[in-house]
């Protein structure tokens, strides 16, 4: 393992103090369950990390507010499982919470880890931005909040200045008759690197039949970038839900899909899932909104 120095502080004043002083030099760490493998595999070779871990009673936390969900950066995964509010019609995040890793990783691995990574194997950020969610990030001078489709904005990129981390994901509850729903393939059952993650929000009008509004994501919609599937969403918006509109859905997405092959699986065997999970996952989240 190289050597680095660690930098544990016990206030979220001090911690932004030292990222302010020390600029892009220091690399956050949360829990590691990303970090701490990329660095022993050399990776990275960072000189300086800030560990944020002792910060829980400023960034741990999952709660709902005039119908705004906020979750702090050091909330866990195993903390979205546990959560009241994932039981439901936002019960995609429970989904990928449960299928995420294994229990010794759920236990400490973070949501703040999972979308600074911006790794397109990560199972959070499809959810995120199916739910149309911002980030809050935090300096020692300012806040500011950013919709996370601009946060993610390559291959482990994101929109974070070296003064900052971040706080927080939040999103508003979708209204209207909508349901959730996640699925994810992988080689194995458990410890799973996403092969395809997908995820949708589909809301229906009040005749439970016509297209409300929709968001659906994608891990590698975009090469190895997580993305909305923008064109699919907006054919399906408005119309009826029948098998023929399923099927133009699922050639739509096949066209606006960019994805890549690797040792894991082709872009063509990715692209069928796909659209074999658009399916699923329609029906499934139509059935739940009619009460089945
Ligand atoms: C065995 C195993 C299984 C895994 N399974 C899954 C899986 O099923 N699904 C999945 O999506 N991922 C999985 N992962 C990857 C990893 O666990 C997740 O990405 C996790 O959410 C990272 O959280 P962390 O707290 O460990 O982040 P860390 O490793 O500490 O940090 C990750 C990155 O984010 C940055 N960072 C962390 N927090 C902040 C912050 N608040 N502000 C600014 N930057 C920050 C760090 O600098 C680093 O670049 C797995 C990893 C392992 C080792």
């Amino acid at each position: 393992m190289p050597s680095f120095q660690l930098y544990s502080p016990t206030d979220l004043r001090d911690a932004l103090k030292f990222k302010e002083s020390e600029g892009e030099k220091v690399i956050v760490l949360a829990s590691g369950t990303d970090l701490v493998p990329r660095i022993r595999k050399r990776q990275i070779a960072p000189s300086l990390l800030l560990d944020i871990s002792p910060l829980q009673d400023d960034l741990r936390y999952v709660r709902q507010s005039d119908g705004v969900v906020h979750l702090g950066a050091h909330a866990t995964i195993t903390d979205l499982m546990e959560s009241p509010i994932f039981r439901e019609r936002l019960s995609m995040v429970r989904e990928a919470a449960e299928k995420f890793g294994a229990p010794q990783i759920r236990n400490v691995a973070t949501v703040g880890g999972n979308v600074c990574s911006a790794s397109s194997s990560e199972d959070l950020i499809p959810v995120f931005l199916a739910l149309d969610a911002q980030v809050k990030l935090i300096s020692a001078t300012r806040k500011r909040s950013l919709p996370l489709k601009d946060f993610v904005i390559g291959k482990r990129a994101t929109a974070l200045k070296p003064q900052e981390i971040l706080s927080e994901v939040f999103f508003r509850s979708p209204g209207g008759n909508y349901w959730s729903a996640f699925v994810k393939l992988g080689r194995r059952n458990i410890l799973i690197v996403s092969l395809v993650n997908e995820t949708l929000v589909l809301s229906l009008e009040d005749d439970m039949l016509t297209v409300g509004s929709v968001r659906i994501a994608l891990n590698r919609l975009a090469g190895r970038v997580p993305a909305l599937a923008e064109k699919t969403a907006g054919f399906l918006r408005g119309r009826r839900l029948s098998d023929a509109t399923i099927a133009e859905a699922q050639r739509t997405l096949a066209s606006e899909l960019s994805l890549t092959s690797d040792f894991r699986g082709s872009a063509a065997y990715r692209a069928e899932v796909a659209q074999v999970y658009l399916k699923r996952l329609i029906r499934r989240c139509a059935a739940r909104i009619s009460g089945g």
